[in-house]
């Protein structure tokens, strides 16, 4: 772990709202959300289903504009409605995968699903090769790198969508819900590489999860969202002295 007052600040959200109009009813998904990001944290987001984890992690994500609040991005303030730094901050900074990230594999295999970002932003040929070899390596992929990915197993794809977001070097990987139908043991070797390969390269990692197994694992810092409030924001060593009686039974 870094020491997190030296680290350089990365993301800070202030007073983040976002407001869904369904019909007459306005659902508030975020309310008054304040929160700093730095380099090197893995953060977990928790919190009950519809509590707002993926319309966060949207919005840090560059992925949805909120409906007020501000963005700050290595202190520079973004504005979200016609800025262009937008989509740049969220092609050259930030990776996604989403809860069924495995869906979106396009490419005909797996070396080539790894290539694809890279390629798209100009990386020459020789970085390219090394590019992928390396993150074919780290993720243990070279017994099905010339697979078709649908040829693999969920956990395999799963591993194949991080990595292909890994070699594009973002500073900020964003995962929704990795354990969604997973296979807890192969999930948790991936989950032990990424954040390995995260910590080492002093990037920062975002995973929400129902998961308090994965929490404790691999998180440093607990979010927990209610009802689009964070209501907890703690190391994780807070995180279990506040919730002790939960763990202990
Ligand atoms: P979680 O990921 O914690 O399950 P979400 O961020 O998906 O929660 O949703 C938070 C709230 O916002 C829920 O009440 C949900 O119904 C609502 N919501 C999310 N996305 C939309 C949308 N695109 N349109 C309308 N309401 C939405
Ligand atoms: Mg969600």
């Amino acid at each position: 772990m870094v020491e997190l007052q030296q680290a350089q600040m990365l993301i800070a959200l202030q007073n983040v709202t976002k407001v869904y109009s369904m019909g007459k009813v306005d659902v508030a998904a975020l309310n008054g959300v304040n929160l700093s990001i730095r380099d090197g944290e893995l953060i977990s987001i928790m919190g009950p289903s519809g509590s707002g984890k993926s319309t966060l992690m949207n919005v840090i994500g560059c992925l949805d504009v909120p409906t007020s609040g501000r963005y700050v991005l290595e202190e520079q303030e973004v504005g979200f409605l016609g800025d262009n730094r937008l989509a740049e901050i969220r092609n050259r900074k930030i990776g996604f995968v989403f809860q069924n990230s495995d869906l979106v594999l396009q490419a005909q295999t797996v070396e080539d699903e790894i290539k694809f970002g890279p390629l798209n932003f100009g990386l020459k040929h020789y970085l390219l090769e090394k590019r992928s070899n390396e993150i074919v390596d780290i993720f243990k992929m070279s017994s099905y790198k010339n697979d078709h990915p649908y040829a693999l197993s969920g956990g395999q794809r799963q591993r194949v969508a991080i990595a292909a977001n890994l070699s594009l070097n973002p500073d900020l990987l964003l995962l929704d819900e990795p354990t969604t139908g997973q296979d807890t043991d192969y999930l948790n070797t991936t989950m032990q590489i990424l954040c390995h390969k995260i910590s080492n390269d002093n990037k920062t990692l975002i995973f929400s999860s129902h998961n308090a197994g994965l929490v404790l694992r691999y998180a440093d810092r607990v979010l927990i969202l209610n009802r689009g409030k964070l209501a907890f924001d703690g190391s994780i060593d807070k995180f279990i002295d506040s919730h002790a009686s939960t763990f202990i039974q």
